[in-house]
C-alpha cells in the first residue's frame, strides 16, 4: 500500500505532467516548465521564488522561511497563535507560517472580537467631538490637527494599531493552508527593515482604519488619512508576494460617510513598497474593489538606487488607481490583466502612473476597458517618469498607450528607460491569452500542496 508520501508524491508527479502539457499547449518555452517542476518538488510551505523570477530573485534571491527546522514550522488559526509564531521582529531564526482559514486581526488575546469602540474606550475620543473640534469654519485650513481631541485620536489608533498591525521577521514565510480558504481580515502585515520574506496564498480583506486623520492640507479640499496597508514593505528586500488576493470587501468606499465635504476614508494601500524597499516581485496576485492600491517609493524623494520592482501576472479589477504608482526605481511590469470596468463603486481613474523619474518597463500587459474608455487615461505622470515596452494589448488590440497618453498630455511620459530587464523567467511574448489564464490561476485559493 502506498504510503501518505508516496501518494502525495505521485499526485505532484501529475500536477507536473497536467501543467506540461497545458503549457505545451499556450505555447509557454521551457523556463516555465522547468519552474513548474521546482514548484512540485516541494511543497508549498518550503518553497522559495524560482531562478531569475523577477528583482526578488536577484543575489542571493527569495528563500523566506524555507530553510526553517522542524520547530520553527508553524501552523496557526487565531490572531495569538500569528503573534506568538512571528516572535519578536528582530529574531531572524528562518521560520514557516502556515495560516489555516481565516484570522481575523480584530480580535483580543481570548479570541474576542474588538470593535472601534472598544479601542477609543479610555483614550477620551469620539468621532463628533473630533468633527467639532477640527471643523473648518472654525480650526481653519492652514494646519493639521492639534490639541486633546488630535491627541485621543492617536492614542485610539495606536491601540488599534498594537492589534492588527503585524511584524514579519526576516526569513520568514507565511503561507495560507491550501483548502482552508487561508487568509487575514482587518489585518495589516508589515515587512519593516527585513531581508528575505515570503507572502502567499493568503485571502487579506478589510484592512481598516478605525480613526483616520484629517488632513485639511492634503490637496486643494482636504483629505481623511488612513494608517494601514492590507501589505506595508518599508525599507524591505528580497519579498516575493504570490498568488494573495487582496479586497476592501465587504465594506466598500462607496459606502463611506462623508465629513468636512470629504470621503471618510478607512483604507490605504493594498500593497504598498516604499521608504528604500528593494528587490521585490509581485506576482500571480488578485487585486479587487481598491482605490489605492499600490505604491512604490512614498515620495518623490524616497531612495535613489533602490525600489526595484517586478510585478508579472497579477489581476487588476474594480481598481481605481495606482497598479501601481511607480517612484524613482527600476519597475518590470508585464503579463499583467487589468480590467477597467467600475466594480462595486470603484471607478478607474487610471492604471499605471510614472513619475519622480521611475524606470518602467510596461509589456505585454492586457487591459479590457468598456465602451466609450479612453485609453489616454490609462497612464498617469508628472513629465518625469519614463515608460517603455511595447506588446500591450487594450481589448485584444496591440496599443502603444504612451503615444495615446501623451497625445493628451502635457507632462509627457519619456519612452526610454535606463535598465534592460534580465531576471523575466515566465515571461509570456503574448498577452492575447491571459484574461482567459490569469482568471483561474491567479489570487489565493488556487495553489495545492
Ligand atoms: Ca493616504
Ligand atoms: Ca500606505
Amino acid at each position: 500500500m502506498a504510503s501518505p508520501s508516496h501518494r502525495r508524491s505521485l499526485r505532484k508527479r501529475r500536477t507536473i505532467v497536467v501543467a506540461s502539457a497545458a503549457l505545451a499547449a499556450t505555447g509557454l518555452g521551457a523556463v516555465a516548465f522547468v519552474m513548474n517542476a521546482n514548484a512540485g518538488a516541494v511543497d508549498l510551505a518550503h518553497q522559495s521564488l524560482p531562478a531569475k523570477d523577477g528583482w526578488a530573485a536577484s543575489g542571493s534571491g527569495t528563500t523566506g522561511g524555507s530553510q526553517a527546522d522542524s520547530a520553527h514550522v508553524y501552523t496557526v488559526s487565531t490572531r495569538a497563535q500569528l503573534v506568538k509564531a512571528l516572535g519578536s521582529s528582530g529574531n531572524s531564526t528562518a521560520k514557516i507560517i502556515q495560516i489555516k482559514g481565516t484570522i481575523d486581526a480584530n480580535t483580543d488575546d481570548a479570541g474576542k472580537k474588538l470593535t472601534c469602540a472598544t479601542y477609543a474606550s479610555g483614550t477620551g475620543y469620539s468621532l463628533a467631538a473630533y468633527l467639532k473640534a477640527f471643523d473648518p469654519a472654525t480650526y481653519g485650513t492652514s494646519k493639521l490637527p492639534s490639541g486633546t481631541q488630535e491627541t485621543a485620536r492617536a492614542a485610539a489608533q495606536a491601540k488599534q494599531a498594537k492589534n492588527i498591525v503585524f511584524k514579519v521577521p526576516a526569513n520568514t514565510t507565511i503561507v495560507g493552508v491550501p483548502g482552508t480558504k487561508a487568509g487575514l481580515t482587518g489585518a495589516s502585515l508589515q515587512v519593516k527593515d527585513v531581508d528575505n520574506v515570503i507572502i502567499r496564498n493568503l485571502t487579506l480583506t478589510a484592512t481598516e482604519d478605525c480613526f483616520p486623520q484629517w488632513d485639511p492640507t492634503d490637496g486643494s479640499l482636504g483629505e481623511w488619512n488612513s494608517n494601514y496597508d492590507s501589505v506595508t514593505l518599508r525599507g524591505a528586500t528580497h519579498v516575493w508576494a504570490d498568488h494573495n488576493s487582496f479586497s476592501d470587501s465587504p465594506f466598500f468606499d462607496k459606502s463611506e460617510t462623508t465629513y468636512f465635504g470629504r470621503k471618510y476614508q478607512i483604507h490605504d494601500g493594498a500593497l504598498d513598497i516604499t521608504n528604500g524597499s528593494d528587490l521585490v516581485t509581485v506576482e500571480r496576485n488578485q487585486f479587487t474593489n481598491h482605490d489605492k492600491t499600490m505604491l512604490i517609493g512614498s515620495s518623490d524623494t524616497d531612495s535613489v538606487g533602490k525600489l526595484r520592482v517586478s510585478i508579472h501576472h497579477n489581476v487588476w479589477k474594480g481598481i481605481t488607481q495606482r497598479a501601481p504608482l511607480a517612484r524613482i526605481g527600476q519597475i518590470h511590469l508585464y503579463n499583467n490583466v487589468y480590467d477597467t470596468a467600475s466594480l462595486n463603486g470603484y471607478e478607474p481613474k487610471y492604471s499605471l502612473d510614472s513619475r519622480a523619474k521611475a524606470q518602467v518597463v510596461a509589456e505585454y500587459n492586457s487591459w479590457t476597458l468598456p465602451s466609450g474608455a479612453k485609453v489616454a487615461k490609462l497612464l498617469s505622470g508628472d513629465g518625469t517618469g519614463s515608460v517603455a515596452g511595447s506588446g500591450n494589448l487594450v481589448n485584444g488590440t496591440a496599443t502603444d498607450l504612451v503615444a495615446a497618453y501623451n497625445a493628451a498630455n502635457s507632462k509627457k511620459l519619456k519612452t526610454t528607460v535606463n535598465w534592460t530587464p534580465a531576471l523575466t523567467a515566465g515571461l509570456q511574448t503574448s498577452a492575447k491569452n491571459l484574461p482567459t489564464e490569469l482568471a483561474t490561476t491567479t489570487g489565493a485559493g488556487v495553489l495545492t500542496d
